[in-house]
């Protein structure tokens, strides 16, 4: 399949549009059942397909003159009002996280709310109505905004009393919200301890989960990250989380004004994980060699109806190959230009969901040489 050029999401809905004519009959029964059979059948499966997770990913709230990175109010009391209409089990990022690490059982539909950077709208215009509405949350904060009193931030004593105040947890984002892959990793130890030292002295609180600044890591980052005692790493790339997913690169779905509409929020938080298992290349932080990235992933036992997966590329042309029944790989038109880069796949589920894969790739300028 090519992507040529369209926006992916609105790629996504035209996808999705003939998708569901082409196989809702078909997946809404013999995937259904055959699925249904599966998970009933196959406990000791090696790959469970169900049970994860999606989150969904804010910054700011009611401030229109950042749309990129803003919500709109209404926008987010349509979020809150499904959140809230009854199939959903919103539990704090910690919470899943501990749960997957160690092999319990997550609600059906379970989502986690995250907020990042821990601007001043997200306490008075956000917070009061998550919390009215009973929805948890966690915050991910870089440390230096707050420390340096910035006007367009919470002050720590606003975050105390949204974390005293319950159903508020926080992470790990660092100290100044630096660009990870372009730092030493001397300086990336640095970030995550002295900002988790910070988050102890201010608010008593040793955070679990970590989110990478502007998602983007790569195998190095996320083994520092890892062995820092975290249970759990984001980063901000769309995607279900399921078990098969390396726990220190998670999705997360970002939610703004243009990609905030219900549509989108629903097939967010009703997605499900695409379990794959010999994902490559092992570094998403891409290097002149690697680059463009030979992205691969072999499909677990159980999911059915391959044929309709499609995968899309950020700003490249993308060509899928299948090998063999479960084995896709993908081959790139050219090289990733600098800077964030994305590849998602998706593919119908069961019940009308959809199963989310995406992955982010990091491109340094030096890896973008013409070869
Ligand atoms: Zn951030």
């Amino acid at each position: 399949m090519q992507y040529v050029g369209v926006p992916v999401m609105v790629r996504l809905f035209w996808t999705r549009n003939l998708a569901i004519a082409a196989f809702r009959a078909a997946m809404a029964t013999a995937a259904l059942i055959s699925y249904t059979l599966f998970a009933a059948d196959t406990r000791a499966a090696e790959v469970p397909v169900d049970n994860g997770a999606a989150v969904v990913m804010y910054h700011r709230f009611g401030e229109t003159q950042y749309p990129s990175t803003n919500i709109r109010i209404d926008q987010l009391e349509a979020h809150i009002a499904e959140l809230t209409s009854g199939p959903y089990t919103v539990l704090p990022l910690p919470e899943i996280v501990a749960a997957l690490a160690e092999g319990r059982p997550l609600p059906e539909r379970t989502v986690g709310i995250s907020v990042d950077d821990a601007f001043l709208s997200l306490y008075r215009e956000a917070w009061p109505r998550l919390r009215a509405a009973g929805l948890p949350i966690t915050v991910f904060v870089s440390t230096q905004a707050l420390d340096s009193a910035l006007p367009d931030y919470m002050t720590w004593d606003q975050l105390r009393e949204m974390v005293a105040g319950g159903g508020v947890s926080v992470g790990n984002h660092g100290v100044t919200h630096g660009h990870m892959v372009r730092q030493g990793h001397e300086t990336v130890r640095a970030e995550i301890a002295d900002g988790a030292r910070r988050l102890r002295q201010e608010l008593g609180i040793t955070p679990t989960v970590l989110a990478y600044p502007y998602g983007e890591y790569g195998l190095e980052i996320r083994n520092i990250v890892q062995e820092q005692g975290l249970v759990a790493a984001f980063g901000q790339h769309s995607g279900a989380i399921g078990r098969t997913h390396d726990l220190f690169a998670l999705p997360r779905y970002p939610m703004s004004e243009n990609y905030g509409d219900m549509e989108r929020f629903r097939l967010a938080v009703n997605s499900l994980a695409l379990p794959v298992t010999e994902l490559t290349p092992a570094d998403p932080l891409l290097s002149a060699a690697t680059n463009p990235p030979f992205y691969g992933f072999t499909v677990a036992e159980g999911i059915t109806g391959l044929g309709a997966l499609n995968c899309f590329a950020s700003r490249n042309e993308l060509t899928l190959d299948r090998l063999g029944e479960r084995r896709i790989e993908m081959r790139l038109g050219e090289a990733f230009g600098p800077g964030r880069a994305r590849i998602n796949c998706t593919l119908p589920g069961p019940d009308g969901r959809w199963r989310w894969l995406g992955q982010q790739f990091y491109v340094p300028v030096e890896a973008t040489a013409q070869r």
